[in-house]
């Protein structure tokens, strides 16, 4: 735990606090959560922009993908693999668009590194 924070200290992360996300993670928040295991928690989105919409958020609060580096390699590749996997659980066979938003130009709303996944109808392209 003592190693935890202070990565997340390294990171800015105290400085904003613990998120929603979090809260989700402790359970101390509701979410309809897919999928879980030891490094990552995969979640619907509670303001759905498709008919899919899920979350999947890795459990050390990185606060954005920025501020990741290369010790974060193997979390981010099992961060993706998780994202495919439960797509295809969810049915996404027609396709599907992985979204992280980043800082204050990307709309990043919650600082704890999230990748959005949309699906289910045909989306848009490029993004607002
Ligand atoms: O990328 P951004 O930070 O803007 O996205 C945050 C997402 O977290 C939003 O899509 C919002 O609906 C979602 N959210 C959620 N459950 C919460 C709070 C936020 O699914 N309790």
């Amino acid at each position: 735990m003592a190693a935890v924070l202070a990565r997340g200290l390294a990171r800015g992360w105290a400085a904003r606090g613990p998120t929603i996300f979090s809260k989700i993670i402790a359970r101390s928040v509701p979410a309809t959560i897919l999928y879980e295991d030891d490094k990552c928690l995969v979640f619907r989105d509670v303001a759905p922009q498709a008919p899919v919409h899920f979350l999947v958020i890795p459990k050390r609060p990185i606060p954005r993908i920025s501020r990741v580096g290369p010790q974060d390699t193997e979390l981010l590749g099992h961060l993706l693999v998780v994202a495919a996997r439960t797509a295809q659980a969810e049915g996404l066979a027609d396709g599907y668009r992985l979204v992280i938003n980043d800082g204050k130009h990307g709309a990043q709303s919650v600082y704890h590194l999230h990748l959005h996944v949309l699906g289910g109808r045909q989306l848009g392209w490029p993004p607002g």
